[in-house]
């Protein structure tokens, strides 16, 4: 591929080269040519219509011998007139017949064919009409006498063998020029189909690479012309295609520990009814006490496993993307209350103490209000959980930048820094053993966020271990109305059905 392409440049340089010096000959040797001739048609004009020297030439008419006077002012003019004996020539010609009486040619150069310009000298004018393709130039004077009688024609011809040798050399020396270029555009030509081809190639192996699997090949970004935006705009598709794998492997990772943590968490309450039913089935005559208490534990662990499936249907239906909201304008403030009401004796029963600040004039929202008291509740259930008996509980809330917020603020065990990015996965908990004790699944806070970002809004924590844990939750005052409908995102995976 390289070389078809390399010598692709090759042969456009050459033709290039070939059609641009061909065009160049033409007009040069073209002008050239005109030149010449205007200037040996302006040379004789000028010299001719000298008053002095056509005065000269008719008053030879009147010496002893005309012709040799005549060829003695021709003589004297050669200089301006150009004669040079070889490529142009002086004719003293007869006035009536037109034949040669006298030359400055010598041998083949002194016979001579009766022009259109002599003709016309014959006829009594000065001729001094040029013919472009004719191989001469040529001019002729008629020498009139007394009566206007045509005595000689003076006539001065030009081979136009200097205009040829020119143009000889010129080609000749075109063609050198065309030979030096030649070289010139070859080289030319590999060096750039090298600029341009070695980013290419480098980007073909790049590619192979990624198809290989291999991301770590990046091309050096060395201009900023097209084929530099090229091998950026390369980097960067390779960065996100990296990305995306790593994406997808991470979600395949989250989904494998998913299924495992479902099989996980359905199987421990499922051995331990087996095993008191079990227990209860080989021992007809345990005591009557007993046997409550172990029923009372199958009745527990069952109401877990139901917890865990409700909890779990209700993901699998938001990551369907069909679950039904009903927005409706709502007071934010009285959700708050109805919300303590809700955990005042569950809160009682510990020793907490729950306060509650809601600022004047809190704006209502549109919201789905029954799973905003639900995700609520749902944190400050966590909030009750996870402090120790007889701590604070601080809800407190506010609004701005067309948002309301609702913060909930314990004095409990906290989470470590590094579990909160963690805490919405699901069935994470901090501490496993605590949530199963107090019957949680680790599915509340994954819920809470898929309702909160359906609203448009979001779930914040902040904590610090065996100080407390601040929950806030952000809403939106008026959700756009997308937001209900989209889905939350690759932030989890699909729950396998
Ligand atoms: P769970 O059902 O286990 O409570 P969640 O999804 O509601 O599940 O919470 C996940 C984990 O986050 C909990 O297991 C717990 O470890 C931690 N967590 C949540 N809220 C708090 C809190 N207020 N204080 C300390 N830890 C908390």
């Amino acid at each position: 591929m390289k070389n078809k392409l390399q010598w692709k440049f090759v042969l456009i340089m050459l033709l290039l080269i070939l059609i641009l010096m061909t065009v160049v000959s033409v007009f040069l040797i073209q002008g050239v040519q005109r030149f010449y001739s205007n200037a040996f048609f302006s040379q004789m004009e000028t010299v001719f219509t000298d008053k002095l020297l056509y005065g000269e030439l008719t008053a030879a008419l009147y010496e002893e011998d005309p012709v040799a006077k005549i060829q003695e002012v021709l003589d004297a003019y050669q200089g301006r007139l150009g004669i040079n004996t070889d490529t142009r020539n002086y004719y003293i010609l007869d006035g009536t017949a037109g034949s040669v009486l006298v030359t400055s040619a010598v041998g083949e150069a002194g016979q001579l064919a009766i022009t259109p310009n002599i003709l016309q000298a014959l006829t009594g004018s000065f001729a001094f009409g040029g013919n472009a393709t004719a191989d001469y130039m040529d001019i002729a004077v008629p020498v009139t006498g007394e009566g206007d009688s045509i005595e000689y024609v003076v006539y001065i011809r030009d081979n136009r063998q200097t205009v040829r040798d020119l143009t000889l050399s010129l080609v000749s020396l075109i063609m050198e020029a065309v030979g030096v270029g030649f070289v010139i555009a070859v080289a030319l030509a590999l060096i750039l189909a090298k600029t341009l081809l070695q980013p290419i190639l480098g980007m073909t192996k790049a590619a192979e690479a990624i198809a290989g699997g291999d991301f770590s090949k990046k091309l050096s970004v060395e201009s900023d012309d097209e084929i530099g935006i090229l091998a950026h705009t390369f980097n960067n598709m390779a960065s996100q295609l990296q990305a995306t794998l790593e994406e997808i492997r991470r979600s395949e990772t989250l989904r494998r520990e998913f299924v495992a943590n479902v099989s996980h968490e359905l199987r421990t309450p499922l051995t331990s009814i087996r095993s008191y039913a079990e227990t209860l089935t080989e021992n007809p005559d345990m005591e009557k006490e007993t046997e409550v208490s172990f029923l009372h534990v199958i009745l527990n662990e069952s109401d877990r496993m139901t917890k865990i499936v409700q909890d779990l249907l209700e993901l699998s239906r938001f990551d369907a993307g069909n679950v039904q909201f009903n927005f409706e304008r709502f007071s934010i403030s009285k959700s708050i209350e109805d919300v303590r009401d809700a955990v005042r004796l569950e809160a009682a029963s510990r020793g907490h103490t729950i306060s509650v600040t809601i600022p004047e004039g809190l704006p209502h929202i549109v919201g789905d209000r029954a799973r905003i008291e639900q995700v609520l509740i749902n944190i400050v259930s966590n909030a009750i959980k996870y402090t120790p008996d007889g701590g604070y509980i601080d809800i407190t809330s506010g609004s701005g930048d067309g948002h309301v917020w609702v913060a909930i603020q314990d004095t409990g065990i906290g989470i470590p820094e590094e579990d909160i990015p963690r805490l919405f996965d699901r069935f994470y908990r901090v501490d496993k053993a605590r949530s199963r004790e107090s019957g949680g699944t680790g599915l509340g806070l994954s819920i809470a966020l898929e309702i909160i970002q359906r609203h448009g809004g979001d779930v914040d924590v902040t904590s610090v271990v065996g100080e407390g844990t601040t929950v806030t939750v952000r809403l939106p005052i008026e959700p756009k109305a997308a937001d209900g409908e989209k889905s939350a995102g690759g932030r989890h995976h699909a729950l396998e059905e």
